[in-house]
């Protein structure tokens, strides 16, 4: 069973006793900082020269320093930018400026877990990962909420990691919501798959496919862009609240019927066996590595992804069904 913690379970005094360095402040990174900021925490915002983002959070009242300023300044250091450069971030910036009992703090295990990031001995290494996106994470912190966390340590150099990182995720309102245990080869590995082979690679080609096969047919492609694509969120949010069950139960007989006979017919033993494959090929860095390699050679095949798709039928079509929804939130 997995390991809880919540508020009673978390010493907020802990991180309020600290100076912090958050680096970055994006999607992640503004969130963190501005709530560790509202929980009473000495906060500063490592950034960039150049940054677009700095105006916005000198703005929100927050002190905006380079990177290694913020980094020499402080004694937990949260990395926030982008996963592909962290590596480069830390040895230009945080690397020389780390002391013995100081913390290094990610909100993802991928530079640690496959050696991009090699911290000293000294400095406790921990992982607080909000299980949202981070303008969630800021909007149920002010809301009183929050957003679960996942927390981990990789080094535990001062014997108090563990206490620190719950410290850290009660600051951003993760101990509201419960924060689970686990470790950055676990957190890093599942993240990756859930979001490759479910959430956003599997069921974007899902959703792809369908359309295609009903267009193909001759059906309209407003039809089925709503079979395909517009339904799936009624559907994943009876999902969210209760499960299976709770779809099953709202949905038809018919409906119902056809998720059970159907529904392994799309998805295979074929499907599952290279599911497998996929994983085999995180867990062996085979992607993270290939990834990195995309990412500094200029990102080409990204771009040409990214193009195929926003020229797809699909895409113009829903962009144009959408214009007459206006409760459809396009930038949400
Ligand atoms: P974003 O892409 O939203 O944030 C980028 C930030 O990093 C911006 O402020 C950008 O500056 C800054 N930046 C870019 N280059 C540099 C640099 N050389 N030096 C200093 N700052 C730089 O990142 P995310 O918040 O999406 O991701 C941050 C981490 O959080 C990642 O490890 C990610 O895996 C993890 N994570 C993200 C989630 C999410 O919700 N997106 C969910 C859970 C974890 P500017 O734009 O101002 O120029
Ligand atoms: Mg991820
Ligand atoms: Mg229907």
């Amino acid at each position: 069973m997995a390991e809880l913690f919540y508020d009673d379970d978390a010493d907020l005094s802990i991180i309020q006793g600290r100076k912090v360095a958050v680096i970055g402040y994006g999607s992640q990174g503004h969130a963190h900082a501005l709530s560790l900021r509202d929980s009473g925490v000495d906060v500063r915002v490592g950034l960039h020269e150049g940054s677009k983002s700095k105006a916005k959070a000198e703005e929100q009242g927050l002190r905006v320093v380079s990177p290694s300023e913020a980094a020499a300044e402080a004694d937990v250091i949260m990395i926030l930018v982008p996963d592909p450069i962290q590596a480069k971030v830390y040895e230009e910036h945080i690397a020389s400026n780390l002391n013995d009992g100081d913390a290094l703090f990610f909100g993802h295990g991928l530079n640690i877990r496959f050696d991009f990031i090699k911290p000293p001995a000294g400095v406790d290494v921990c992982m607080v990962a909000p299980k949202g996106p981070g303008h969630l994470v800021r909007r149920q912190y002010e809301e009183g909420r929050g957003v679960p966390c996942i927390a981990a340590v990789e080094q535990d150099a001062t014997g108090n990691a563990f206490a620190l990182a719950l410290s850290y995720a009660k600051g951003i309102g993760g101990t509201r919501a419960g924060v689970i245990k686990t470790t950055f080869t676990e957190e890093t590995e599942t993240d990756l798959f859930g979001e490759q082979v479910v959430l956003c690679g599997g069921t974007s080609a899902l959703v792809k496919a369908g359309f295609e096969t009903l267009v193909e047919a001759g059906y309209q492609p407003e039809i089925a862009y709503f079979e395909c694509l517009h339904e799936l969120k009624l559907i994943v949010d009876l999902m969210y609240e209760g499960g299976l069950e709770k779809m099953r139960w709202s949905i038809s007989e018919t409906a119902e019927w056809g998720d059970y006979v159907t529904g392994p017919r799309i998805i295979t033993d074929a499907t599952k066996a290279e599911m497998k494959k996929v994983l085999a090929e995180i867990q062996d860095g085979t992607f993270a590595r290939t990834w990195m390699d995309e990412y500094h050679g200029g990102l080409k095949k990204y771009n040409e992804y990214k193009q195929q798709d926003a020229d797809h039928l699909l895409e113009t079509t829903g962009k144009e069904l959408r214009k007459l929804m206006s409760w459809v939130d396009e930038e949400a």
